[in-house]
């Protein structure tokens, strides 16, 4: 890889963190502090090539920036990732090490939870460094953000209703939930408790039986989920699911879930569009995890942080809207959402600090 080429003139900074008596080998890359300081998850996952993983940590860098951005946080863009098997390798110290870099970078980046960490690591972490959210509440956090995700997500599946037919009522809807772990199974309380007609599947046949049990849904094979006639897909699970091969087989109104990084390529974003399917853009649907422990840093108020993440309705509404007006996709408006706000409120500073001017706030509360 050409390392500096692939950065080019979007990314901020690349930080490689290595320890090695813990074994840490950690990545974090910073893509824009234009709108405050970057934050985005730790990834702990066994990539089978460094080049791999600094690929990883750059996509998904990228993606918090707009994601924050469409959110209307002023908080910018980044992420980590911590290269290895969690099962296997990971230890306190470890975990530790990696919060004492995090804390080196001196706030330009806060971590919070991803695949393969847990709210115990960032409770560890919180033991290091500040720069931490998603800690546990007794510790003064906001705990696992899946339940703000999927609040926003139920709020994004209403916009897109209201947008289709002129009511956001989900009572007698047909949604199909592929994915029911942690934003799955919140999702399905609120989709269940409004009456939606709903169906789920799931490759952990453990939590499809619990998701029959205890909510009386439907359940259907991983591979038949997408093809089920529907008013909203949920994919909840793996991102790449609508593609190619799966978008032509589609029979939903719309796509409305939790996953990052649902279209594969730009591509599909047209191909859903051609076909008269809504699509509201991964970034702006899931973005209810962010906005809830951006709520930490201004010292966590749970029904504030929760009326923050209903505004995702708003938001849906004005991308696909946009889409209408400027004749694109979801996708492609939510995008130029986020660049607008970006060069707009952000400007020209580069390289700003936690400390810098407009973060006062966030400094104080956490110092
Ligand atoms: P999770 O690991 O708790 O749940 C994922 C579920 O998907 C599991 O039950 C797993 O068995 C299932 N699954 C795996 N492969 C599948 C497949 N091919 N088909 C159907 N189901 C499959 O994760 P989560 O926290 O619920 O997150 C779900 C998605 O939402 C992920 O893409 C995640 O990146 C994204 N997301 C989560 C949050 C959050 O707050 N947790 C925030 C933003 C985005």
């Amino acid at each position: 890889m050409h390392l500096f080429e692939r950065l080019g003139d979007e990314y901020e900074q690349l930080v490689v963190c290595h320890d090695a008596p813990s074994g840490l080998r950690a990545i974090v890359a910073i893509h824009s502090t234009a709108l405050g300081p970057s934050l985005g998850g730790t990834r702990f996952y066994p990539y089978s090539s460094e080049s791999d993983a600094v690929e990883d940590v750059l996509r998904l860098a990228r993606g918090m920036t707009y994601k924050s951005a469409a959110a209307g946080l002023d908080l910018g863009g980044g992420k980590a990732v911590i290269i290895g098997n969690p099962a296997t390798v990971k230890t306190e110290e470890l975990i530790r090490v990696y919060g004492r870099f995090v804390d080196s970078l001196g706030g330009r980046y806060i971590t919070a939870e991803d695949v393969g960490t847990t709210q115990a690591d960032m409770d560890l972490i919180f033991r290091e460094t500040r720069y931490v959210t998603g800690v546990s509440r007794s510790l003064g956090g906001s705990g696992d953000p899946s339940a703000a995700t999927a609040y926003g997500v139920w709020w994004a599946m209403k916009a897109a209703l209201e947008t289709m037919d002129g009511s956001g009522e989900l009572a007698g809807r047909r949604v199909v939930v592929s994915g029911v772990g942690k934003v799955g199974t919140n999702l399905l309380r609120h989709l269940v408790e409004d009456r939606a007609h709903v169906t789920v599947a799931d490759v952990d046949d453990a939590a499809v039986n619990r998701m029959t049990r205890e909510f009386g849904v439907v359940a259907v094979p991983v591979d038949e989920a997408h093809k089920l006639e529907c008013d909203i897909l949920s994919p909840c699970a793996l991102g790449a699911t609508l593609n190619e091969k799966t978008i032509p087989e589609l029979r939903c109104r719309a796509v409305v879930g939790s996953a990052n990084n649902q279209l594969a390529t730009h591509q599909d974003g047209d191909r859903l569009a051609d076909l008269g399917i809504v699509y509201v853009p991964d970034f702006v649907a899931n973005a209810g995890g962010v906005i809830n422990i951006a709520e930490e840093l201004v010292g966590y108020h749970r029904a504030r942080a929760y009326a923050n993440v209903a505004g995702i309705y708003q938001t849906t509404r004005r991308v696909v809207a946009a889409a209408g007006e400027q004749g694109t996709t979801p996708a492609v408006a939510a995008e130029r959402l986020a660049e607008q706000r970006i060069a707009a409120v952000g400007g020209v500073p580069r390289l700003r600090t936690f400390e810098s001017a407009g973060h006062q706030r966030l400094a104080r509360r956490l110092s």
